[in-house]
């Protein structure tokens, strides 16, 4: 009868702890490129966990569609903010941080999740071209939005959430541009987490392995990289890629209360990937 009166008590006993520590309610969280994928299930999370979601994007219909579904999910049913921004523009991001203050009032936690892909080798003719875009695109915008937020989260403690990836430390010979953007997301997060620290702010980075999402298309190579997924799949010690639930338990992890003396770190979330 041991057996049977201990496996309810544990569940409550998780379900208690869930509940201390990830409550986000009133929490404003604005999560760069959320109008879809990796993005998208990160801003559902937070809103499902009662917090002020802003949603970010290029495109208005993905936008207003992310936000209802937020909004429908929310427990005190909060509208989330829709900004159309291209985190690469200065003006935009200026707009994005300066509307959500204006809306909410304060930002708790930043996930600046923005990015995509481009292939590139040493041999690209226009090898200078694709870096740079993978530069601005996955480096310098975070630079921006983090540098605009921290006056901000210093008067929170806020957390950030840099997505980086896994290719920021495994080399890749089809995707140097992104993998050098990656890796320099890595070193970021890690330099400013220093400087950060005694302001009461953490910051770290989640580096996911491959998630099917719009990423793939993104990249220009639907068709080949679906190929690759399935390589992925089949090599992965546990034979699966990942999901966008993966990467947001990671997320979820690094801006509770329970990573509290977690900063500068990059949190590998790839079933093991990196060693095969
Ligand atoms: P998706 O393409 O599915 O989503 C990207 C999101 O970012 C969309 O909402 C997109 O909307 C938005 N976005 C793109 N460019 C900009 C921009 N300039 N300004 C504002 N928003 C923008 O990709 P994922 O969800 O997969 O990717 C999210 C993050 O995860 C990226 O940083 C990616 O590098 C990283 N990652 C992804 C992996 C994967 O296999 N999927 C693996 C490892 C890391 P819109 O285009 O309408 O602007």
């Amino acid at each position: 009868s041991g057996n049977h009166s201990s496996l309810p008590l544990m569940q409550v006993t998780t379900e208690k702890m869930s509940n201390r520590n990830r409550d986000f309610s009133e929490k404003v969280v604005l999560i760069t490129g959320s109008s879809g994928g990796i993005g998208l299930a990160t801003a559902k999370y937070f809103a499902r966990c009662g917090a002020k979601v802003v949603i970010n994007g290029r495109n208005p219909v993905a936008i207003a569609k992310a936000a209802e579904e937020c909004q429908c999910i929310s427990p005190k049913k909060y509208r989330a903010l829709q900004m159309k921004a291209d985190v690469t523009k200065e003006d935009d991001c200026k707009r994005l941080i300066a509307t959500t203050i204006d809306q909410f009032g304060k930002l708790d936690i930043l996930i600046n999740n923005a990015g995509a892909g481009a292939f590139g080798s040493i041999y690209d003719p226009k090898l200078l071209e694709t870096l740079e875009h993978m530069i601005n695109l996955n480096v310098k915008s975070i630079a921006m939005v983090t540098q605009m937020a921290v006056p901000h989260l210093e008067k929170t403690n806020g957390v950030i959430v840099n997505i980086s990836s896994t290719l920021s430390f495994k080399p890749n010979v089809h995707f140097m541009p992104y993998c050098v953007a990656k890796s320099a997301v890595d070193m970021f997060t890690k330099c400013i987490a220093m400087e950060l620290g005694p302001k009461g702010i953490r910051v770290n980075t989640v580096n996911p392995t491959a998630v099917r999402t719009n990423f793939q298309a993104a990249t220009g190579a639907g068709e080949i990289l679906d190929g690759v997924l399935k390589h992925l799949e089949q090599t992965n010690p546990l034979r699966r890629i990942g999901t966008t639930e993966d990467i947001v338990n990671a997320i979820a992890y690094l801006t509770s209360s329970e990573s509290s003396f977690v900063t500068g770190h990059s949190l590998v979330v790839d079933g093991g990937s990196v060693y095969v």
